[in-house]
């Protein structure tokens, strides 16, 4: 019998690749989602990858007695928890709504899971917690001063559950602080549709080269960077969701709280992702230099020494690969699930 897995926020970007991920190393997704920010229709996608789609429930990860009965009725082992809210502007217009979601969801799983007597949870944290950092690579003993109430979300909830592990050691808790997440499946089923215009890079540079938006526009050509735009360290979502599966083995192996970055320790340019996706797609994007998006760090890119000696994990695929992946998903479904 495979192990099950309840995957808050499954139907998302992250999570539906995390899906893969975790059927591939012979778990058993189930889906808690509310579709506030995702689309039914991938669970047929997955199931056309996987085999068999996995198990949906469609609700809210703040509703308690639907989380009772989950663990009730269903020998749940792990939960990997990506539920939330992630837009940083919506963040700063709407605090409460971020820290209803984020934070009291967090706690009401928390909560739950402390009465069902399953101890075993992979958080979804962000390297937003990190602010603008003294330097990089960024290790995870650097300090955290988020910079908006989305990274304080994930900050507190952070602190929440370190609180909770030295309350209770029989606790098996990753913090993940993810870099920033792009690319899709290779096989092109699933992958990111943000809805309307899309806030983060790699969405807004293939709905360029498919053609929905006519140019990029570079937030800032005049950082102290190479190229004079800003820089990330950008990691394959499949990479990220076999660093889940790795959490989650090392959880099961060992009580204890770990914090992890997931990233690839490289920084790219603004410029260097609009070259890379030229080259996977062979469409010119076009661009325009404009100014600096207020509240933007320069560069940053995270230091994953720790989460390759103690999980073994490293990611693998590089920026043209995330790029290639990007684009067959968007190419096949440039209007996502629809
Ligand atoms: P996403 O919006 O695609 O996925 C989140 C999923 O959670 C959605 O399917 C949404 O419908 C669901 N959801 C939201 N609130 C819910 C609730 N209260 N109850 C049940 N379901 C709910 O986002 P994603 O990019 O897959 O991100 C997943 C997690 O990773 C989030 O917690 C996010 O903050 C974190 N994260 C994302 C990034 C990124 O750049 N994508 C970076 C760092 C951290
Ligand atoms: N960026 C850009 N144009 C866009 C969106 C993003 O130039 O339309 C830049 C942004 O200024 C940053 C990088 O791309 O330097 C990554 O931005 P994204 O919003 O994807 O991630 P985050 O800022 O959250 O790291």
């Amino acid at each position: 019998m495979s192990p099950t897995i309840l995957v808050t926020g499954g139907a998302g970007f992250i999570g539906s690749h995390t899906c893969v991920a975790l059927a591939a190393a012979g778990y058993a997704p189930l889906i808690l989602d509310n579709l506030g920010n995702s689309d039914v229709r991938v669970l047929d996608r997955l199931a056309r990858i996987i085999g068999t789609a996995p198990r949906f429930v469609e609700g809210d990860v703040r509703d308690r007695a639907l989380l009772d009965r989950l663990f009730r009725e269903e020998a749940i082992s792990g939960v990997i928890h990506f539920a939330g809210l992630k837009a940083v502007g919506d963040s700063v217009a709407d605090p409460i709504t971020y820290y209803q979601n984020n934070v009291h969801g967090s706690f009401v799983l928390t909560e739950a899971m402390q009465a069902a007597g399953v101890r075993t949870l992979i958080f979804s944290s962000s390297a937003t917690v990190y602010g603008d950092p003294d330097s990089s690579p960024i290790p995870e003993s650097a300090a955290l001063r988020p910079a908006n109430p989305y990274g304080r979300s994930k900050l507190m909830v952070e602190d929440a559950l370190r609180d909770l592990r030295r309350a209770d050691p029989a606790w098996r808790i990753a913090l993940l602080r993810y870099f920033n997440p792009v690319g899709a499946h290779e096989s092109g089923l699933i992958g990111e549709h943000p809805q309307g215009k899309p806030n983060n890079l790699m969405p807004f540079v293939s709905q360029v080269a498919v053609g929905l938006r006519d140019k990029l526009s570079v937030h800032g050509g005049d950082y102290p960077t190479a190229d004079g735009t800003g820089v990330r360290d950008y990691v394959h979502v499949m990479d990220l969701a076999e660093g889940h599966v790795a959490a989650l083995r090392h959880a099961e192996k060992q009580p204890g709280l770990v914090t992890l970055n997931l990233g690839t320790g490289q920084g790219a340019s603004v410029l260097d992702v609009v070259k890379a996706f030229e080259r996977a797609s062979g469409k010119t994007i076009a661009y325009e230099v404009g100014p600096r998006r207020p509240g933007d760090v320069p560069a940053y890119w995270g230091d994953p020494a720790l989460a390759e000696s103690l999980l073994g994990w490293r990611a693998r695929r590089g920026l043209d690969q995330m790029c290639e992946d990007s684009w067959r998903w968007q190419q096949g479904n440039p209007t996502g699930y629809a």
